[in-house]
């Protein structure tokens, strides 16, 4: 060890960078005085290894800020999981919930796993009723490595890239995420906040074991246990389903945020009530995709409409609308993504009133659509081709890094007034619906304002695409089959 100090210390400006990294460690990782000469001690043994991550660092103008991309210097700086897990739990016995999680989130930040520096970069702007952001992230070559070490890890530890085992895991570039326990109606699961996080707060809810996704009943009791505790969340889980968006359909686990997003504030087209559950509203939302709200103060009853609601819509086939329950091997193809959140006090009052969104979701394929009828649709693959996940059929869309330098491409041709160029020849439809809307006089923010636009209208009709029923009106129909009545005007 003596040699190995010697050998470090002898650049002084080295060790200048080791003293800032154990300040910065004190500062905003809770690390506590009694483990200073450790961490720096263990960052030492570190540097001796990898000398070059030791000048990169002391090279940058902002040694910080540069070690926050170095997931094993920062996994050195992090407090312990038991101590983030002790920390947060005193936080919210005193301040409460939303303050715990912002304390989480600004720790997340602060070690590096929650990478806010590229994503106050990335472009984000609200159009035709939704939120576009284009996602740059997550640089390419980084998924690649990343993708590469995932498959040399044993699975015997982490069976997937959410277990919690993957706490520290430098093989998956792990070492800085921190994760907390949270109980759902009798059952174990931890928050993590998502290292690419696409709004604010943005983080998973993940089951303790490694049991497949899926929607019932408890699905729905869930999630109300999670928004009671952590109210000014919501929290929703993506119809199990594969190509559906649910990417780890292994691992049991739910999505939410600190945003409200677009479909919960959209108006209702029209409200309905069960005969026999009078306490319990069901609005159609006006929205593109086919979505249901059900609101009311007593979760029982919640629970209970939307059990229906799922259990009648797992069954429910219409030839001529191409919805089929079930594939032609008997495999159910139809589920419902759920989302819980508390309304505000200025619309809610006193008791509080819950709020579960039912996104209808069928998986059905057709000769037309091969890759799924309620699907985005080829001819809008061009800006979005993966599948439509809970967060996009919630109204907020996360189109490709790569649609920087094409929208670019496309705004500086219309512009200029040249051709379509040729390395975004799958573009045509963008092109001929912006050029009828452009009068030549445009300055360059005008085109890209008109560009960005028809980025929005294009993911409005993608979320069009995935809706099950064509009109409100076969919604309706779909309800009043279950019983349901409408009601005059809201309850
Ligand atoms: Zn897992």
């Amino acid at each position: 060890m003596t040699d190995t100090v010697a050998q470090v210390g002898q650049q002084s400006g080295e060790l200048g960078v080791i003293d800032e990294l154990v300040s910065y460690a004190r500062e905003n990782l809770s690390v506590d005085q009694r483990d200073v000469d450790w961490t720096r001690n263990r960052l030492l043994e570190y540097f001796s290894e990898h000398s070059e991550s030791l000048s990169e660092l002391a090279q940058s103008g902002d040694i910080s800020g540069a070690a926050l991309n170095d997931d094993a210097v920062m996994g050195i700086l992090s407090a312990p999981p038991s101590r983030v897990e002790e920390l947060f739990a005193i936080m919210r016995e005193e301040r409460g919930s939303t303050a715990a999680m912002q304390w989480l989130f600004d720790y997340c930040v602060a070690n590096g796993y929650v990478k806010k520096r590229q994503l106050d970069r990335n472009i984000r702007y609200v159009s035709n009723g939704l939120i576009v952001t284009i996602n740059t992230a997550k640089p390419e070559f980084k998924t690649m490595r990343n993708a590469a070490s995932g498959n040399a890890v044993d699975s015997s530890f982490a069976q997937c890239t959410i277990c919690r085992e993957n706490e520290g895991l430098a093989a998956r570039g792990k070492r800085t995420l921190r994760t907390v326990d949270v109980a759902l109606a009798g059952d174990s699961f931890f928050w993590q906040f998502s290292p690419y996080g696409y709004f604010r707060q943005h983080g998973i809810c993940v089951n303790q074991e490694h049991t497949p996704m899926h929607v019932d009943r408890r699905t729905f009791e869930h999630l109300l246990a999670f928004v009671q505790q952590f109210p000014e969340y919501f929290l929703g889980c993506n119809a199990a389903l594969p190509r559906i968006g649910g990417s780890v359909l292994a691992h049991d686990h739910y999505q939410g945020g600190g945003e409200l997003m677009p479909m919960q504030s959209a108006p209702a087209w029209k409200s309905f009530a069960l005969p026999s559950e009078p306490d319990v509203r069901v609005e159609i939302i006006g929205w593109p995709a086919t979505a249901l709200r059900v609101l009311s103060a007593d979760t029982d009853a919640l629970v209970r409409v939307c059990e229906r609601i799922r259990t009648a819509w797992a069954d429910y086939d219409n030839d001529s609308l191409d919805i089929h329950s079930h594939d032609e091997q008997g495999e159910r193809q139809s589920s419902v993504a759920p989302i819980a959140r508390i309304l505000p006090a200025d619309r809610a009052g006193e008791p509080p009133l819950y709020e579960m969104s039912l996104i209808l979701r069928n998986n059905a394929v057709s000769e037309q659509y091969p890759l799924g009828v309620f699907h985005a649709h080829p001819e809008y693959f061009f800006i979005k081709q993966e599948p439509i996940g809970l967060i996009e059929a919630m109204g907020l869309f996360v189109l490709p890094g790569r649609l920087v330098s094409q929208l670019d491409a496309l705004e500086r041709a219309l512009a200029d007034g040249t051709a379509l160029p040729e390395q975004i020849s799958d573009f045509e439809l963008a092109w001929n619906e912006v050029r009828a809307q452009l009068s030549g006089n445009e300055s360059a923010d005008g085109v890209r304002r008109i560009v960005r636009d028809e980025v929005g209208s294009i993911c409005r009709r993608i979320l069009g695409n995935i809706a099950v029923f064509p009109q409100f009106a076969d919604t309706e129909r779909f309800l009043r089959d279950l019983g349901c009545r409408s009601l005059q005007q809201s309850v």
